[in-house]
């Protein structure tokens, strides 16, 4: 009998062999990816004696056409009762009350941890020498800073107001004109977030976490991000975990917290990678980094992620790419980051060897040169094949 996914109150999940997963399809290409990555999921779970009874939940225009809501509610409903979830791509509906049907997600469950893993898979095209040196879990910041939706538009009475306001309270002197944005960064979503990198740096053996931000300018916002990490390491993690300045960059056997200035840090992942381990970052800068480092191992066609609340146990594993609508239904595109979300999603539910087994087989049909059209076009001698057909080479290698 399948089984929902629990937690308990000491924050441990319970995973059965048979549970139920919620699964979202996803517009445009999720029709050819999703088939394709569940094919794999399914056959390395049936590996090792587990079967998941994957439920399928609407989102996106498919959930719009059957229901007339891109979002429905016993969606949500269902992610909450079932605690974790994967979903393919969705369109973002264009004046349909929502700015992203992915942000309004992460919102509702309040999802506060963006978990981007990058690292380089055998024979994967890269445009950098040494990609085999990336090897670097983001945790970004999802419910504030830029992302927190307040923003006047330049002329409404709303902008007029606060630009009155800002004159008459704090001198500041802004052009009419102006449109204005609120960037809020508060100290129990920073501690939030970076306390779930520090957590899963132990729990992974990682070896440091690189706070980063770009505190040199807006110094209450992105410096106090930084400052407040630095001070919930001397206060929570002491035993485990040291700041920079209070070791002098010598760790001895605990976790080392630095930081970096984002503009650095983004040169320093490309000319010294190894360097850079765990990084904990806020929203904007979280977004920049994913998609500079995701080019560094093969692009978005390939690259995972998930969004999670490490307290209410809620998770949804997402490809990061989007619905890329002028291939879809094609069978074309690269099934490589849903099935990675998915199998993070297996190691979030504690099936290491099942995951292990999907990665190696994927490195071993990259390594036959068997791939999807955009590792084709920047490897010489490769076979390029459908969506389909690679999820059908990777089961073969299983
Ligand atoms: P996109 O769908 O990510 O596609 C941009 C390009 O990325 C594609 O043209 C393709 O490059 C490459 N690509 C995307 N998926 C790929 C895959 N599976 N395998 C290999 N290459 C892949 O971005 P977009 O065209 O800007 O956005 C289209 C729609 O998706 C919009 O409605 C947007 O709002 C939505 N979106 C959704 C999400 C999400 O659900 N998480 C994220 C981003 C965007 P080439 O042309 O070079 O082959």
């Amino acid at each position: 009998m399948a089984d929902k996914i629990t937690m308990s109150a000491s924050g441990v999940l319970h995973v059965s062999d048979n549970p139920i997963i919620p699964f979202i399809e996803g517009d445009g290409t999720g029709v050819d990816i999703w088939p394709a990555a569940k094919l794999v999921l399914d056959a390395a779970s049936k590996k090792h004696g587990k079967t998941i009874e994957w439920k399928e939940v609407l989102a996106g225009q498919k959930a719009f056409n059957e229901t007339g809501n891109w979002l429905p509610d016993e969606t949500i409903a269902d992610f909450r009762e079932y605690l974790i979830g994967i979903k393919g791509p969705l369109t973002t509906p264009i004046g349909g009350g929502f700015r992203s049907l992915n942000v309004a997600l992460r919102q509702i469950l309040d999802l506060y941890v963006c978990l981007r893993p990058v690292r380089w898979f055998k024979g994967v095209p890269s445009p950098v020498k040494h990609p085999e040196r990336v090897d670097m879990v983001i945790f970004r910041e999802n419910t504030e800073d830029v992302y927190a939706g307040l923003e006047l538009e330049a002329g409404t009475p709303g902008a007029e107001k606060l630009r009155a306001f800002l004159k008459e309270n704090y001198g500041w002197e802004l052009h009419d004109m102006t449109s204005i944005g609120i960037k809020p960064i508060s100290k129990a979503n920073s501690e939030r977030l970076i306390r779930a990198a520090v957590n899963y740096a132990l729990e992974n053996d990682r070896k440091s976490i690189t706070l980063v931000h770009k505190g040199n300018i807006q110094k209450f916002t992105e410096g106090y991000f930084m400052k407040w990490g630095y001070e919930l390491i001397r206060n929570e993690f002491a035993d485990v975990a040291v700041g920079w300045d209070d070791c002098g960059g010598q760790p001895g056997s605990k976790l080392l917290v630095k930081d970096v200035i984002a503009d650095i840090a983004l040169q320093q992942v490309l000319t010294r990678p190894s360097e850079i381990d765990v990084i904990a970052t806020t929203n904007l800068n979280g977004d920049y980094m994913s998609d500079a480092l995701a080019a560094q191992v093969g692009g978005i066609g390939i690259a995972p992620g998930a969004n999670i609340n490490y307290v209410t146990g809620h998770g949804i594993f997402e490809a990061t790419h989007g619905t890329a609508p002028k291939y879809a239904g094609q069978d074309k595109v690269n099934p490589g980051s849903v099935l990675l979300s998915g199998v993070m999603m297996f190691e979030h539910l504690g099936w290491t060897d099942a995951a292990k087994d999907i990665v190696r087989a994927l490195e071993a049909t990259i390594a036959d040169k068997v791939v999807t059209y955009d590792f084709a076009r920047q490897m010489e001698g490769a076979t390029e094949v459908k969506c389909s057909e690679f999820a059908s080479a990777i089961v073969d290698h299983l």
